[in-house]
């Protein structure tokens, strides 16, 4: 036991220090008493009576303070003594009690466990006072026996170190509650701005139907505030419409092509839907997300153009023309419906070449095509098979109806009166005949390739037969 100095020691509990290598652990620490007392008998007492003594393998260091006001100076020095012995009359008659106060209210050292030692009895506080200071024991100076003593400051230091237990605990949990609060938060942040960075309009509506959150692009495709815009006019019914089918689907989401108007130009678009419950169990909202795919429609669509379409002419090509005439087919087969084809052929092209060059040809090929275009149904499939070759595909025709229709193309074609460019001035207008074979398909064929040939069958002798008509 030694008397010591009072040390600052920036208010850090005894435990934290034990961590430091160089400085004694927590165990071999002695406990800090305080012992305030203008009589210095007392001080010399109480060092003789705790010399010998310890708790929890810890022995007693005294600090000595001799007035009230030495003691404040300490204690605002060591937040970390656990126990004071106390002496009421000291510089005043009630110097004791004002200091207690002071502990309390100014130092806020509500840990601080507080035994009062008076000399005469008639000092002793009354039981108010004791509760309202939060006195954690009194003793008679004449008390003053080891075991009394000992028994006091065990009282007061395992209320100190109970408080002290709670007060890192509430510390603990009000950091992991702020470290949580700050992760929440930042999860919470990163949520919004990613949202508002896609390029994608997204709206997120409550089991009411109320519009409630929406991100930057919504906002500017719609046009809308910042907050608290209804629905769009554009967009109204198709969300009231998915909405519906999201929640009756089961499936909680869907995904369909659909087209906006945005004030008169049209817009293809992909709504996404999904249902979103809340934290508060209840009836799903719904989040939605608009993708503009007008481009890639438009894309997709000139893309199958260029790879169905005959360059010259803008009839079907060879390709499209069998995948097309192949699939009206199969529906003939599986209705029972009739279909008849024709073949098409120019006549004597070659000389055409030959005599006024590859581009009159071309003009001639282009003119021939119009032409037939011009004599057929929608529903006809017309293609160019190559060269000066065409093939039409006749849907829900009979051979009598087809023969008429090679017949009025025929015709068509013979009217054609070219005029080109690179004619020679003064030379009459180009001509053409054309020469067709007819076929309807027969109840056993089933595929078109078998119908075409009978048809080609039919042109090669419609050539043979002096061209520019047609055979059957
Ligand atoms: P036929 O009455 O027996 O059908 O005689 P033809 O001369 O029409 O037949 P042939 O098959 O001998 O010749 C076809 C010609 O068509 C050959 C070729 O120069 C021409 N031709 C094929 N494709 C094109 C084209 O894209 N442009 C032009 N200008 N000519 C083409
Ligand atoms: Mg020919
Ligand atoms: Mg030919």
């Amino acid at each position: 036991m030694q008397e010591t100095s009072t040390r600052p020691d920036k208010g850090r509990p005894l435990l934290r220090r034990a961590k430091s290598a160089a400085i004694p652990s927590a165990a071999e620490q002695p406990w800090p008493i305080l012992v305030v007392d203008d009589e210095p008998d007392v001080h010399a007492m109480t060092r003789v009576l705790l010399r010998d003594l310890s708790f929890q393998g810890r022995p007693f260091e005294v600090i000595s303070a001799y007035s009230a006001a030495e003691a404040r100076r300490i204690l605002t020095e060591r937040p970390d003594i656990p126990v004071a012995l106390l002496d009421v009359v000291m510089e005043t008659a009630d110097a004791g009690l004002t200091l207690v106060e002071h502990i309390r209210r100014d130092l806020r050292n509500n840990r601080l466990a507080i035994v009062l030692r008076t000399g005469q009895p008639g000092e002793a506080p009354e039981r108010e006072v004791m509760q309202a200071y939060d006195i954690n024991d009194y003793r008679g100076k004449t008390e003053l026996t080891a075991q009394k003593l000992f028994t006091a400051l065990v009282g007061g230091l395992r209320s100190w170190t109970n408080l002290s237990t709670i007060e890192t605990l509430n510390a603990t949990l009000e950091q992991r509650v702020e470290a949580r609060t700050c992760e929440l938060d930042r999860a919470r942040r990163f949520a919004e701005n990613l949202v508002d960075m896609l390029p994608h309009p997204v709206w997120y509506k409550d089991a009411a139907g109320g519009l409630q959150m929406y991100n930057r692009s919504f906002r500017e495709l719609f046009h809308l505030p910042d907050h608290g815009s209804a629905m769009p006019a554009p967009l109204e019914e198709l969300d009231r419409h998915t909405d519906a089918t999201v929640r009756n689907d089961g499936l909680g989401s869907l995904a369909l092509e659909a087209t906006l108007d945005m004030g008169g130009e049209q817009r293809t678009v992909m709504i996404s839907k999904g249902l979103l419950t809340e934290e508060s169990a209840g009836p799903p909202g719904t989040i939605g997300l608009i993708t503009d795919i007008t481009e890639r429609k438009r894309m997709e669509h000139q893309l199958r153009q260029l790879a169905t379409t005959d360059d010259l002419t803008g009839t079907l090509n060879r390709r499209a023309f069998f995948t097309a005439a192949e699939q009206e087919t199969e529906r003939s087969v599986r209705y029972g419906n009739s279909v008849s084809v024709l073949m098409f052929d120019i006549d004597y092209f070659k000389q055409v070449n030959d005599r006024h060059g590859h581009a009159v040809g071309d003009q001639a090929l282009r003119a021939v095509a119009a032409a037939l275009r011009d004599n057929l149904r929608e529903v006809d499939i017309l293609g160019r098979l190559g060269g000066e070759e065409f093939a039409v595909l006749l849907p829900e025709t009979s051979l009598d109806d087809a023969i008429d229709v090679a017949e009025r193309l025929r015709q068509a074609i013979a009217a054609i009166q070219l005029q080109p460019g690179q004619l020679q001035p003064g030379q009459p207008p180009l001509t053409l005949t054309a020469s067709l074979g007819v076929a309807e398909r027969n109840a056993d064929e089933v595929t078109v390739d078998m119908v075409l040939a009978r048809a080609d069958l039919a042109l090669y002798r419609a050539k043979a037969h002096g061209r520019n008509q047609v055979m059957a």
